[in-house]
């Protein structure tokens, strides 16, 4: 028997013109994904990606990895037949036969894109599952709420069997590669790596700024990061991180500017930093995990001091999540148990007791007159460590 991997990839996407661009990226990057893992023969026909990898062996690992690329929808191993009805039937009972148990309630669906195989997908479905009615004990068809459903596909070459229950979703959203690149401000918190990763998901390839304050944050807050980078690079295939010397901005920032403005000024140097570095790196945007009125350097009057120290355009995929919202898909992409160790941020460390939660550009701006912006920000660039981030599996 042969079995093989069948990728489905969106289908919304490929009715424009854009659809061979988005073959092509989305099979590269497979290829890259599996490519320490095994060889495997592609090839590519009818929305659907067909992976035989050389060692079966391999199916599971290399299926995991499949169903961490943007781009594809759902992921299922899959029995290859002759396009001759008997063998389907044959191929159906033995290799869905472990899921037939007695009692089951089941259904067959089937799909011809092929339209010179003879008979039509109702035809083909009644077959099927007449025959596996009639051979396998105690079956019970149900089309409505089936327990089990058994899929025939058949398609150009040959026919392809597979129990839709042993299907696993993908990540769903863009090949990465077809949509740019953005800057991603990386701190070690919960938030921000999620906001990567939404952007990733739309095709976005992500660099990674994280400001760093020695000694006042320990070296383990950088591998911290760098963990968190090695995680989104599962997604991404690598990272760029820079690593910007940040303790310098805040002691000037301390010692001249009021203290509740602290933050603010702070989150304004982050940004302008950030926003040179990607213009150096042909990014075209910035992307930060702030959430409306999380706390009192989020509420939309804090946005807006932020904000206009830069031109790019701010991507805040979280703006309206809660954060047990947030947290919960830290913990689908893995990152929430990174986040959560204990190794202080750069921020934590000079945070004000008393915040101002209702600034004004016009006072935050006033304050800032006391402290050498551009020479500050020019130190901090030329100290900037370049690090290369591969996924960590
Ligand atoms: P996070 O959980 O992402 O740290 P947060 O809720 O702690 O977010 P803030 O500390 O106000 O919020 O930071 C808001 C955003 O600013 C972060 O989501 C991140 O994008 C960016 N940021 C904060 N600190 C750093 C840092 N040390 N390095 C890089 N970016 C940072
Ligand atoms: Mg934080």
């Amino acid at each position: 028997m042969k079995e093989l991997i069948l990728v489905k990839y969106g289908e919304i996407i490929l009715k424009g013109g854009n659809r061979p661009v988005f073959e092509r990226v989305l099979m590269k990057n497979i290829q890259n994904a599996i490519k320490n893992i095994d060889d495997a023969d592609m090839r590519i026909a009818q929305a659907t990606i067909y992976i035989e990898p050389h060692d079966t062996g391999k199916m599971d690992v290399i299926m995991e990895r499949l169903s961490k690329i943007f781009g594809i929808v759902s992921i299922t191993r899959a029995a290859m037949v002759e396009k001759d009805l008997e063998q389907i039937k044959k191929m159906a009972k033995a290799y869905c036969g472990p899921d037939l148990q007695p009692g089951k309630r089941f259904k067959v669906e089937a799909k011809r894109s092929d339209k010179s195989f003879p008979l039509t997908s109702t035809e083909i479905g009644m077959e099927v599952g007449g025959y596996l009615d009639d051979t396998c004990d105690g079956l019970i068809v149900d089309v409505h709420t089936p327990e089990v459903t058994v899929k025939v596909e058949v398609r150009d070459f040959a026919a392809y069997v597979y129990c839709v229950q042993n299907k696993i979703h993908g990540q769903g959203g863009m090949p990465i590669g077809t949509g740019s690149k953005a800057t991603l401000l990386l701190s070690g918190g919960i938030d921000s790596p999620v906001a990567g990763h939404m952007m990733a998901k739309r095709g976005i390839e992500i660099d990674a700024v994280n400001f760093f304050s020695f000694p006042y944050t320990s070296e383990r807050a950088k591998e911290k990061v760098t963990e968190l980078a090695e995680i989104l690079a599962q997604y991404t295939s690598k990272v760029n991180l820079y690593i910007v010397p940040f303790t310098e901005i805040q002691l000037e920032i301390r010692d001249h500017a009021p203290e509740e403005h602290m933050t603010l000024i702070m989150r304004r140097f982050m940004m302008r930093i950030a926003e040179r570095l990607a213009r150096q790196n042909k990014s075209m945007a910035l992307i930060t995990g702030e959430s409306a009125g999380q706390v009192a350097s989020q509420t939309l009057a804090a946005l807006n001091v932020t904000n206009a120290v830069v031109e790019m355009p701010v991507l805040r995929p979280l703006v309206g999540m809660d954060k047990d919202e947030i947290i919960e898909r830290a913990r689908e992409i893995g990152t929430f148990e990174t986040s959560i160790l204990p190794y202080e941020d750069c921020c934590t460390v000079f945070t004000p007791k008393h915040p101002t939660v209702n600034p004004k550009l016009a006072n935050i701006e006033k304050s800032e007159r006391a402290l050498d912006i551009e020479p500050l920000i020019q130190r901090a660039l030329d100290g900037v460590e370049k690090m290369t981030i591969y996924p960590k599996f």
